[in-house]
């Protein structure tokens, strides 16, 4: 899907603003501090249900009121489909067409992928940002997966309850076990679902850093299960079982669960080294875009579409190999917003521009069009 517009109401420092989108190429223009990276927040937002930079709702209520409301409208081959999410008091509630609607409903119905600056925890910071990327990368893609996770989470806080209940002394030890089928079952759904998500990327991934770096390297994105070694090969709801009998009294200890997905990380080896430990910050950055880049294309063969592509400041750190090679990487995609302080090269025709100001959209909201809508 395309978007066509973004209705932005309380959202961050946007008090009412509507911005209207290109088919192709939109750049999101403005001096720091403007709203540019706010207005990537509101698309993802209604792509996923989430910011992809923010998980406490409430921080995105523009300050000083009591909700946020944003409103999208999106085209897929001449179907409308409208999404508004707002959230008040503590509430969120997601309508797509005018109907109340489950996150569930939501996550891949549009399509989005982001790059960002904070992109670089997917490789420095903690195993939840990597995680977490997998978790909405496959979603988006399959939802056997969005479903199997919901089942995980679920069944994942009822076992640390009754562990925590274990050690006051209320419940019995073996009482933990009748989460653990559960457990099993859907968490050896996801793994699995996460090696071959891993597995399919990598040749693309490997070959994305080759045409930015414009050096041949090996790549590989190794699974890092915590506990037990799963090969992808049906045995991981017995290698899962196995490792959760063999910590069971050490989460009895700990009060919490220490095996499964949940915990489970992945790394992303450059000639065999893993690029967190000795990488440069270029070859880092490399190796995210290049990552991000193969999610894009995981994407359009899975589900016949290019997502909306959301791309934050990513040229700001690039050196002028890297920029142009990325910009012909990118080049087949469908529909960009991305931002930057600077105006786009003169020779970009096919490109929308929309100037942000301190939350506004300059010259009131009808931006400045140079290309033509296909
Ligand atoms: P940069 O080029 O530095 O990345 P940007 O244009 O992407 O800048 P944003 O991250 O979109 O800037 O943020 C713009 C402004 O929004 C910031 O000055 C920030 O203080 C403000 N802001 C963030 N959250 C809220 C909120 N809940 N209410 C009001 N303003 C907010
Ligand atoms: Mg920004």
């Amino acid at each position: 899907m395309r978007i066509l517009k973004v209705r932005l109401t309380n959202f961050r420092n946007f008090q009412d603003e509507t911005l209207e989108f290109g088919a192709r190429r939109n750049l999101l223009l403005g001096a720091n501090a403007q709203g540019k990276t706010n207005v990537l927040e509101a698309i993802h937002l209604l792509g996923v249900g989430r910011s992809h930079r923010e998980h406490r709702d409430a921080n995105l209520v523009r300050f000083g009121e009591t909700y946020y409301r944003v409103e999208g409208e999106f085209e897929d081959i001449g179907v409308r489909t409208t999404i508004d999410v707002t959230y008040d008091e503590e509430r969120k509630r997601i309508r797509i067409n005018g109907k109340e609607s489950k996150p569930s409903d939501l996550i891949g119905l549009v399509g989005v992928v982001v790059s960002s600056p904070d992109d670089i925890d997917l490789v420095k910071g903690s195993p939840g940002n990597r995680r977490q990327f997998l978790d909405i990368a496959i979603s988006q893609m399959n939802r056997q997966y969005l479903i199997s996770l919901q089942k995980y989470v679920r069944a994942l806080a009822q076992k640390n309850k009754l562990l925590k209940a274990v050690q006051s002394g209320r419940v019995r030890a073996s009482e933990t076990a009748v989460w653990d089928k559960t457990l099993v079952s859907a968490g050896a759904a996801i793994v699995d679902a996460r090696l071959l998500f891993l597995k399919d990327i990598g040749p693309e991934v490997e070959s994305n850093f080759g045409v930015i770096s414009g050096m041949r390297t090996g790549i590989d994105l190794a699974y890092d299960a915590r506990g037990y070694r799963p090969g992808g090969d049906g045995a991981t709801a017995e290698l899962l079982t196995a490792a959760m009998e063999g910590h069971r009294e050490l989460e009895v200890a700990r009060g919490y669960s220490l095996v499964g997905p949940h915990v489970d990380d992945f790394h992303l080896l450059a000639g065999e080294r893993d690029i967190r430990r000795f990488g440069s910050e270029g070859e880092q950055r490399t190796g995210v875009l290049a990552l991000r880049c193969a999610e894009v294309t995981a994407m359009k063969t899975k589900k016949g579409r290019y997502p909306i592509v959301l791309l934050d400041d990513v040229f700001a750190e690039l050196d002028d190999a890297r920029t142009k090679a990325l910009t012909a990487l990118i080049s087949n995609y469908d529909q960009i917003v991305l931002t930057s302080s600077r105006p786009a090269p003169a020779e970009a025709d096919d490109l929308r521009t929309i100037s942000i100001v301190d939350g506004k959209v300059e010259g009131g909201g009808s931006a400045r069009e140079s290309g033509e809508h296909t």
